[in-house]
């Protein structure tokens, strides 16, 4: 037995000509929080689309509790799943947290936690609001369940995005900069629910610029430049002692 959780292998994404993931490897085991870090445009946001192929890599291979995503070749040659059910299936195992929050404006706080829950899953809908309401509460938003995302602060709107995500079950998690378009003083209330899934054992993969919560919270770090995986390792590590001179310039705010 491998415990394994998210395997991606040497994964290449093109647009046009141009070669933006240039064969980047990971693997999380359950309960593992990988941050990665890196400058604007190295290619982050990317990689966590191709893992539910919000875009579709060129070359690459991903698996998920040891099932491989099934891919085939697409007419302008990248990989496209073979198995739109599968795939389906994927993106609700890895649900994603979004910078912008992404809730569906005209739904409910409440209609957009049930949404999958109902559609994709096909849970009867008591049940669904049941737990929604639950996840509601975790997150802290319950007495907003009522009303429409543009009623809700940020930081509420991000807090709800991850009440929808928990909603599915997921086994990933993949958060792309879920604060950073957060005023200051809502980053908190926001690190604060990723803090505590990652210490219920959640499996998180967390694109972030806060070195405090790669350090204390992540238990493995990618540094991503061009493309490229740079350096990874223990992020109390890492962080403190960067091998790289690209790393070292990144941490001392020279990228
Ligand atoms: P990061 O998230 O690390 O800031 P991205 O993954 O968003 O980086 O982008 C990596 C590179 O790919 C950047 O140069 C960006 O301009 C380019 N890129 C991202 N998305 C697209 C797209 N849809 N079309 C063309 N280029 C893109
Ligand atoms: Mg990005």
């Amino acid at each position: 037995m491998n415990d394994i959780q998210l395997q991606a292998t040497n994964i290449h994404k093109r647009f046009g000509d141009r070669e933006v993931l240039k064969g980047i490897s990971f693997a999380a085991k359950a309960g593992d929080v990988v941050t990665l870090i890196g400058s604007s445009g190295s290619g982050k946001s990317t990689f966590l689309r191709c893992l539910n192929l919000l875009e579709q890599p060129h070359e690459g291979e991903m698996s998920l509790g040891g099932e491989a995503l099934k891919l085939v070749r697409d007419r302008d040659g990248s990989l496209k799943a073979a198995d739109t059910q599968q795939l389906q299936r994927w993106r609700a195992r890895l649900a994603m947290v979004f910078q912008n929050f992404n809730l569906w404006a005209h739904m409910t706080v409440l209609e957009n936690v049930i949404e999958a829950p109902i559609h994709v899953l096909g849970k009867p809908k008591a049940e669904a609001v049941e737990r929604a309401q639950a996840l509601l509460a975790r997150v802290g938003v319950s007495h907003r369940a009522h009303v429409y995302p543009a009623q809700l602060s940020g930081g509420e709107q991000q807090r709800v995005a991850i009440a929808r995500a928990l909603a599915v079950d997921p086994e990933v998690m993949l958060f792309d900069e879920p604060t950073s378009a957060l005023d200051p003083e809502l980053v908190g209330e926001v690190l604060k629910v990723m803090r505590d899934l990652a210490g219920e054992g959640r499996t998180m993969v967390v694109v972030t610029h806060e070195m405090g919560f790669a350090r204390e919270v992540s238990n493995h770090c990618l540094f991503l430049h061009q493309g490229k995986v740079e350096e990874e390792g223990n992020p109390k590590e890492m962080l403190l002692r960067p091998q790289c001179e690209r790393l070292q310039q990144f941490l001392s705010g020279g990228l």
